[in-house]
């Protein structure tokens, strides 16, 4: 075991790696036994083993060098004393990354520290306004603040820090995974069969089910969708929540069906929970609210370019990619398929997180739904309500989509982050829980008013 920990540091001596298209880096890894007062005598893997198997002193030292075109960046050294052959495994554990380097950008957060994992040091460098390896709370606030977003610093802080360490926020605990999302469904069926039912509407590229809770026995159909990006952790909770919430509802059973989708992309969210907090596409690296489609790509924007990228990517590995072709994806197929199948929907409410922001297609949407906006504002009264041209450009999203079919639809983009924790957290679920019940009352008032304006298409 000490001859292949050792052998794979020691074959990264002559490695040459790029860090982040500008830096470069090498490591020199030398192993020695010590000596009195003259530091320590090289040796071979053999006395490695050796001396480990016999708990006598090894000295481990790396040494980084962090180049920028010929000048010398980063010169950093680390040294260990090791005396048993489990401390040189957990020696390489830390520094054989295939990725590249490790330990070269240090990231800090309000309260923690940390070294930034090899996969984001273009995020780093970025981030990293001084170029002295070290990404501090006010480099990351002056490149990461979102401008038309509500947000809290310390909030996005830890998700930066989290995002660049590659670790999984404490919270997740605090949420369902995707099998607890279907027994929590199942469960609610089991209790009111009645009034619940559980369906399939497709299976994810991962081949999971994706679940639909149809909920209530009205003429007024409302579709309720959470978690289509796999980071905005709080929109399933909320759309479940709401769920429950409904059941609890009985004035609304008879004049309202409900349509609800917790978990839309839950490969991506298994992933956001289990290897890299900040992902948002599905299994194949694809933004499923840019894939749907309607307008899913503007004029002057050609496909083999990123350069003119309007409101969605056409990178693989951008946040926003918006896949090679429209509906190229499974889970953007299971919902436009779902809505082909009920047309009776005429409601649609995306949820999003985060920025406290209730965004509508254009103007004359905003216009003509004012009543449900005005009634979401009472209970939401620190949320802007936006069209899509103040938001910005965007491409293939469920509410163009839903414009397209005749359906009244809005993303509710909650809060201040993608993954609050404890009592921001709770009150997040509350507050969506609150908005999302009186979007579902709008609708079976809008209907009591004989206002269906719904164009056959
Ligand atoms: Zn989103």
């Amino acid at each position: 075991m000490a001859g292949t920990s050792y052998q794979n540091l020691i074959a990264r001596n002559n490695r040459r790696w790029n860090l982040d298209g500008v830096h470069n880096a090498t490591e020199t890894f030398r192993f020695g036994r010590p000596r009195f007062l003259l530091g320590s005598k090289a040796i071979g893997a053999d006395e490695v083993a050796t001396r480990l198997a016999n708990g006598e002193k090894v000295l481990v030292s790396r040494e980084l060098e962090v180049k920028y075109q010929d000048r010398v960046s980063l010169k950093r050294e680390t040294s260990e004393e090791l005396t048993s052959p489990g401390q040189l495994k957990t020696f390489a554990a830390r520094f054989d990354r295939p990725e590249g380097p490790a330990e070269v950008y240090q990231v800090q957060s309000q309260s923690l520290t940390g070294w930034v994992d090899p996969s984001e040091y273009e995020t780093a460098n970025f981030y990293d306004g001084n170029a002295d390896f070290v990404v501090t709370p006010d480099e990351i606030l002056s490149e990461a603040a979102p401008k038309k977003l509500s947000y809290e610093n310390d909030s996005l802080l830890d998700f930066q820090f989290h995002r660049l360490t590659k670790q999984i926020p404490p919270q997740v605990v605090e949420y369902l995974d995707s099998k607890g999302y279907q027994k929590a469904m199942l469960d609610l069926a089991g209790e009111r069969p009645d009034l619940v039912k559980v369906l399939s509407i497709g299976k994810t590229r991962e081949g999971r089910d994706i679940q639909v809770m149809r909920i209530g026995h009205g003429d007024n159909h409302a579709f309720i969708s959470g978690l289509s990006h796999a980071r905005e952790w709080l929109t399933g909770q909320v759309a479940l929540e709401t769920a429950r919430e409904l059941v609890n509802t009985p004035q609304l059973h008879e004049t309202l069906t409900a349509w609800i989708m917790p978990v839309h992309n839950s490969d991506g969210y298994e992933k956001s929970r289990t290897e890299d907090p900040s992902v948002r596409t599905n299994a194949n690296g694809v933004d499923i609210n840019r894939n749907y489609s309607a307008e899913w790509r503007l004029a002057g924007d050609s496909p083999h370019s990123t350069s003119d990228d309007k409101g969605g990517s056409d990178r693989l590995g951008s946040p926003s990619f918006r896949g090679k072709s429209a509906l190229s994806e499974p889970e953007s197929q299971a919902v436009e398929r779902f809505l082909d199948e009920h047309s009776e929907i005429t409601h649609w409410l995306d949820l999003h997180g985060y920025g406290k922001l209730m965004i509508m297609t254009d103007e004359q949407e905003l216009a003509k739904n004012s009543p449900l906006i005005k009634a979401l504002n009472t209970e939401l009264p620190d949320y802007k309500v936006l069209d899509l041209n103040s938001y910005g450009a965007t491409t293939g999203t469920s509410i163009q989509l839903a414009k397209k079919r005749g359906i009244t639809s809005m993303v509710l983009e909650l809060e201040t982050s993608f993954q609050p924790a404890g009592a921001k957290r709770e009150l997040g679920v509350q507050k969506g829980v609150r908005a999302a019940m009186t979007f579902l009352k709008q609708v079976t008032e809008r209907s009591n008013r004989h206002l269906s304006t719904k164009p056959n298409l």
